[in-house]
């Protein structure tokens, strides 16, 4: 502690930050001489619940921000500033419609079970020139322009000219590659990630995939809101715009954060995913559990995993984007694949979850993950066999034979199956959270639902 008030020495500002119930970020700047030892112990009170969305509460303006020393990090491009991560608490307590404290609650649920897990996303995100929401008048176009600095054209007529499989294209070519660069080095250099991998995508669009090391779920949590912060300010310095959206654009790969998750002894420190004698995967019966839960529960899970409106042009056939709530070794129809790189491996043996998006609330989505499949392990769900074969191929009746289940079409659709199925986020989860989720993201589909976009206005026009 008197370490980071030492810290607190070195700049004049702190930035407080915490994400709201649907994963927006909200900053708070005060002078660093006002954060003292009293402020880590009871919090500052910087905070009207009832101006963010789904925290309003009875106590409308009694809530406190506390800082966590842990994510204390000097912002490069703001030297006199540095930013913590803060949990929001209430008159009583923890308040129950902080995300973040969702986070904490799965960590002593898997502590209080005797297990640990860990995360590992991966993130995609467009750098793109500026984004223009002419909402008035949505016939304009499509809303956006591409990267001058991507070497893709733009033709005022025919709209967009692709060049495809943009996958792992090098400099000079990639001509969003500083951004990249700047992004991962600041995130390893002041955030203290450590990046595993970083490289243009397959969507021509300036798509950027950072990769780092997996950790547990508070803390990846934290370091996927952190990266999002962080390349927007890298990227606005440039001139340049960051989304993080599902699916920019139609035609072309959308922006997904496929997750990574191992459950753990903790005690023995073993990786209970993993078994060496299972001839298919070196997978485990519990993890064979654990995919049946996210097979069981992944219809009512898109609503927290893929929580926008948006998110479902991405859930489509084609875009190496999941539709079926399948499970597979090197199959990327499936919305679970079992990475099968490092043979005899135990810390490797893992599985994807493919259907999350980084519109999501990180804290949620892997809390919800989190306990979708401890739900399976704990009712023995059998996640049927594998199936390595192009689920899209199949006929409709193929499908129906092999009991293929697929995932939501729509927010509402998702929304649906959240109402109906939410008990087994109970464990993890306050009811609090689950009621204002469900009443953010109903309002959310609801406001969308009264807009012609402009592809409708194209096909129905001349009806
Ligand atoms: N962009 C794809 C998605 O939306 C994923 C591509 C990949 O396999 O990394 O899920
Ligand atoms: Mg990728
Ligand atoms: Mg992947």
């Amino acid at each position: 502690m008197q370490e980071i008030v030492k810290l607190l020495e070195k700049v004049r500002w702190v930035e407080f930050h915490f994400v709201d119930v649907a994963g927006y970020l909200r900053s708070v700047s005060v002078p660093a001489k006002e954060v003292g030892e009293k402020a880590f112990e009871q919090g500052l009170s910087l905070l009207d619940g009832s101006s963010v969305e789904g925290f309003a509460g009875i106590h409308e303006s009694d809530y406190r921000l506390r800082p966590d020393p842990n994510t204390f990090a000097v912002l490069p491009w703001r030297k006199d500033t540095a930013r913590m991560i803060a949990d929001v608490f209430s008159v009583s307590g923890r308040f129950p419609k902080d995300p973040r404290y969702i986070a904490d609650r799965a960590l002593e649920y898997l502590d209080s079970q005797g297990l640990a897990a860990y995360f590992g996303p991966e993130v995609e995100f467009m750098i793109v020139d500026e984004l223009f929401l002419d909402i008035e008048t949505p016939t304009k176009g499509l809303g956006y322009r591409v990267s001058s600095r991507e070497y893709i054209d733009f033709d005022e007529d025919i709209g967009f000219q692709r060049i495809k499989k943009a996958y792992h294209t090098p400099t000079p070519i990639d001509k969003a590659a500083d951004i990249r660069y700047e992004i991962a080095t600041v995130l390893e250099d002041y955030f203290g990630f450590q990046v595993e991998a970083h490289h243009h995508e397959v969507a021509a669009l300036g798509q950027v995939e950072i990769d780092f090391r997996f950790g547990d779920l508070k803390t990846t949590a934290d370091r996927v809101i952190t990266l999002k912060y962080v390349a927007r300010n890298i990227a606005a310095k440039y001139g340049l715009a960051v989304t993080f959206m599902p699916k920019l654009v139609a035609g072309d790969n959308g922006n997904g954060m496929h997750v990574h998750v191992s459950l753990w002894d903790k005690n023995a420190n073993r990786n209970l995913f993993f078994d060496p004698s299972d001839e298919y995967a070196e997978l485990s019966q519990t993890a064979r559990y654990f995919i049946g839960g996210l097979i069981e529960h992944g219809r009512a899970l898109a609503a927290l995993v893929a929580p926008t409106v948006n998110s479902y042009r991405r859930l489509v056939p084609g875009y190496e984007a999941p539709v079926y709530l399948v499970w597979a070794k090197a199959n990327r129809s499936a919305a679970i694949r079992i990475p099968f790189y490092e043979k005899g491996v135990e810390k490797a043996r893992r599985i994807e979850f493919r259907s999350p998006d980084p519109s999501a609330n990180p804290y949620l989505a892997f809390a919800a993950i989190l306990a979708a499949g401890l739900d399976g392990i704990k009712k023995k769900i059998d996640p049927g066999d594998p199936i390595d074969r192009n689920v899209y191929e199949m006929t409709e009746e193929e499908r129906r034979r092999l009991g293929i289940k697929q995932l939501p079409r729509s927010l509402d659709e998702a929304l649906d199956e959240l109402e109906s199925d939410n008990e087994f986020l109970k464990p993890i989860f306050t009811k609090e959270i689950i009621e204002a989720y469900i009443e953010v993201k109903r309002a959310e589909a609801g406001e969308l639902r009264q807009y012609p976009n402009p592809m409708e206005v194209y096909m129905y026009f001349n009806l």
